[in-house]
């Protein structure tokens, strides 16, 4: 490794080692890491195309990954050797992976599933692709001003991305515009817009470096450089337009997937990326299959959201207007490879286009999405449309189009059943089915917590890895006070390099034998962190109140970005740092709580948080979130969870058991039925003494003296809509809270709860989650070991 490391550094980048700065180390290192890469990747990339098994195309938007060049160490066994290396050249390995920025290339949850389950298709060793858009500029980098959030552009292609290989020989045209014409009983579209799709592969490698697969992310470039006529004729914007076109597409992630947005250049980006793939896989199959009416045997296309939906009408397109198949045949084909994965049932994130606009960027996929309509209607008379009012509905047009519809919690499946697709489940009762999502615990225990995972592998062995169900073996440790002690040292060990780290970054002090209650999230009204600042307040009251009341002491961490557009989630974050400048320099409750908001929250930061907590916030509406994956891995990291029965958390608290868990809040259904109440909030408030005075104090201006209305328009939304029923759960909450307070002074039996926690997560793993795709969905197979099997 060492000599690799140097061999890297002085040919791949021209240094020598003594005039290398970090930045050279880290490429040298990833270069190396690079090369043991490729040794596996190409031997499974060419199995899957000798066997012709059929591979699995995962298509998203967003693939929220994180650092890579400790994952890629750890998945090749290859964290001691690399430490071992560098030391000897006199590096530090923490430093030199610290140096690495964040791929972001999405907003939150839906990216991270992505991407955890990159890591579990390789792991498991089915093949797989992985389509995406490789943005210019990820996610936008927060920064507080004055307690507001402002944003950056975050620019981490400035550096060379070093695990991606360009691939210029892969490039595909993909078109916009223009009008069709019919004749000869065929469509002829003749675009106005051409831009160039080409391909840049990340190899994902898993676990041992068993099976490689392909993350294939897309860059758009123009179809000529630029138009010299028209630049030579003295019209140098003509002359840039198709460039300016190309830079656009690729430029930025919408930094918000929880709202629909009417632009036409999102419309373009996610027609961009679903053709170049779906381009790309049929030149795959064809290369290899004569008949592409075998196309579902081979192919398995899943939908992440509806971000991709256009993949069933432009497949259809491709197999109607180029291989001459018929219309009814065409849709029925592509039906059967596609399968699409439902992440909301916020009605405000349900995708849907203007006709006229769609029509213009896209003219044949209309006409085709007409056709898919009547066909359906044809089948089943009054079913819902794709095309209704004006709109085009992307998830209807997902539903029809897709074979397999899964949600992602048991809960969120079935309210997708009961709410937004009601007629059409009842149409076809056999098409939605559950997958409850998981996170990869090599990231999100291995790699993140190695105090933790160390301790666990030197009990059980390292099958945990590949098979979380082995966790459950700790639950007979429960009362082994030894065992308990270095579980508890880790813990305590994570809490003192997070105190370190916020003292370093943020000038806080904390102390790591407060409990550390942390929520960390995107920001958003249904995830209810205003109800958190809330109840932070009301304790500081109350602490203040009776300071020697034998409170404990509490931590409370705040992380997460708003969109920028969404001015109630900026108002939330500008009051919770409003909230901890006071808070923070209260002589009187200074040993006893503090509030911390570290800016800029993103996967390296939860992988510091998470190991670190004592209590994770998972506090949505009941009803709305549809799974949550930070749950996970904060229960999964020995946290206890204060939480609604809300998304996975309802199967976490079956797993973990309802005596290991801080329950409070209603139901989805006794949500429906207060908001039906006229004035609810209103008398929720009434009926709450503590709850009026803390919004008392923030509408006097207790938190912003030098500008006292700041958040009277908040306050007073608590009073008269409050949708999200912050005020009819905040008494509830205030009363788990303080259960959670006085459990955590009996630091054994807590300590007995968070192994519980630790030991029951078996199920939450993605590799679960990836076998009950493959098996109720995909219908693929691993190909691990088949190699030997062939030799049998
Ligand atoms: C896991 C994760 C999320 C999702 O968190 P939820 O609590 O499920 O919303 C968002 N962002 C990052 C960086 C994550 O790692």
């Amino acid at each position: 490794m060492k000599d690799e490391i140097l061999r890297h550094l002085r040919y791949g980048l021209g240094k020598d080692a003594a005039h290398s700065s970090v930045y050279d180390w880290r490429m040298a290192l990833s270069r190396a890491l690079r090369d043991r890469m490729v040794d596996h990747w190409i031997p499974s990339t060419q199995e899957a195309y000798a066997s012709g098994s059929k591979r699995v195309y995962y298509l998203s938007m967003e693939f929220l990954i994180g650092r890579l060049v400790e994952d890629m160490a750890s998945n090749l066994g290859l964290v001691d050797e690399a430490k071992a290396a560098l030391k000897e050249l006199g590096q530090d390995y923490e430093t030199i992976v610290k140096d690495e920025p964040d791929a972001a290339l999405g907003n939150g949850g839906l990216g991270r599933l992505a991407a955890c389950f990159m890591d579990s298709l390789a792991t498991l060793g089915i093949p797989a692709m992985g389509y995406g858009i490789r943005y210019e500029h990820g996610l936008f980098e927060q920064d507080f001003v004055e307690g507001q959030q402002v944003e950056r552009p975050e620019t981490w292609l400035q550096q060379d991305h070093i695990w991606e290989f360009e691939r210029p020989e892969v490039q595909y045209p993909i078109t916009f515009g223009g009008h069709v014409e019919h004749h000869d009983g065929k469509a002829h579209w003749h675009p106005s817009e051409t831009v160039i799709a080409t391909a840049f592969d990340t190899p994902v490698i898993g676990w041992e470096g068993r099976w490689g697969n392909t993350l294939r992310l897309w860059a758009a470039m123009p179809t000529k450089v630029f138009d010299l006529a028209s630049f030579n004729r003295g019209d140098y914007l003509a002359a840039g337009r198709s460039e300016a076109l190309a830079r656009t597409i690729c430029r930025v992630l919408y930094p918000d997937d929880t709202t629909e947005t009417g632009k036409e250049l999102r419309l373009k980006q996610e027609y961009f990326f679903t053709s170049a793939s779906i381009q790309d896989l049929l030149r795959r199959f064809l290369s290899t299959h004569a008949d592409i009416r075998t196309l579902p045997d081979a192919a398995a296309i899943q939908l992440n959201d509806t971000h991709p939906a256009i993949a069933g009408p432009e497949l259809v397109r491709v197999l109607v207007d180029k291989h001459e198949l018929g219309m009814d045949e065409a849709i029925a084909l592509a039906r059967r490879c596609l399968g699409y994965t439902n992440h909301t049932l916020l009605p405000e994130a349900l995708e849907r286009w203007p006709e006229w606009l769609f029509g213009r960027v896209l003219p044949r996929h209309l006409e085709i999405i007409r056709e898919i309509d009547a066909d359906h209607l044809r089948r089943h008379e009054g079913a819902p449309k794709i095309l209704d009012h004006g709109n085009v509905n992307m998830g209807e047009l997902a539903f029809i189009m897709a074979h397999k519809v899964n949600g992602v919690s048991a809960l969120h499946t079935d309210l997708v059943k009961k709410t937004v697709f009601n007629d059409l489940h009842k149409i076809h009762p056999q098409r939605i089915v559950n997958q409850t999502n998981g996170i990869t615990q090599r990231r999100w225990l291995k790699t993140c917590n190695p105090a933790l995972s160390g301790l666990i592998t030197r009990e059980l062995g390292n099958g945990w890895v590949t098979d979380l169900d082995l966790l459950s073996q700790l639950k007979s440790r429960t009362g082994d006070v030894a065992f308990k002690e270095e579980f508890v040292a880790a813990k305590r060990a994570n809490k003192v390099r997070l105190a370190n780290w916020v003292t370093e970054t943020m000038g806080i002090s904390i102390d790591p034998d407060a409990m550390f209650d942390v929520q960390i999230k995107r920001i958003h009204e249904y995830k209810r962190q205003l109800m958190n600042i809330l109840e932070t307040v009301a304790l500081w009251n109350e602490m203040r109140a009776h300071p020697d009341a034998g409170w404990t002491p509490r931590v409370k961490i705040f992380g997460g970005k708003a969109a920028p557009g969404y001015h109630v989630a900026k108002e939330i974050i500008h009051l919770i740092n409003d909230v901890a400048a006071v808070i923070n320099s209260d002589e009187i409750t200074k040993d006893l709580l503090k509030v911390v908001y570290p800016p800029n929250y993103n996967v390296t930061m939860a992988e510091v948080l998470i190991p670190a907590a004592d209590l994770s916030e998972q506090i949505s509406t009941a009803g709305k979130e549809a799974s949550g994956t930070g749950n996970m891995k904060f229960a999964l990291n020995g946290a206890l969870t204060i939480g609604t029965l809300d998304g996975a958390n309802v199967e976490i608290r079956e797993h973990v058991g309802p005596e290991n868990f801080f329950l409070f809040g209603l139901t989805a259904e006794e949500v429906m039925e207060r908001r039906t109440q006229p004035g609810f909030a209103r008398a929720a408030i009434e009926a709450s003494p503590r709850l009026q005075r803390v919004l008392g104090q923030i509408v006097e201006g207790r938190f912003c003296p030098q500008d006292q209305g700041r958040y009277h328009g908040l306050v007073g939304m608590l009073y008269d809509s409050d949708y999200f029923l912050v005020t009819c759960d905040f008494d509830s909450y205030y009363d788990t809270q303080r259960r959670a307070d006085e459990a955590y002074k009996n630091a054994r039996n807590w300590a007995a709860m968070a192994l519980v926690n630790t030991a029951s997560m078996g199920f939450f793993s993605s590799d679960r989650t990836i076998k009950g795709y493959a098996h109720d969905i995909w219908h693929v197979g691993s190909r691990l070991g088949a190699g030997e099997e062939a030799a049998e």
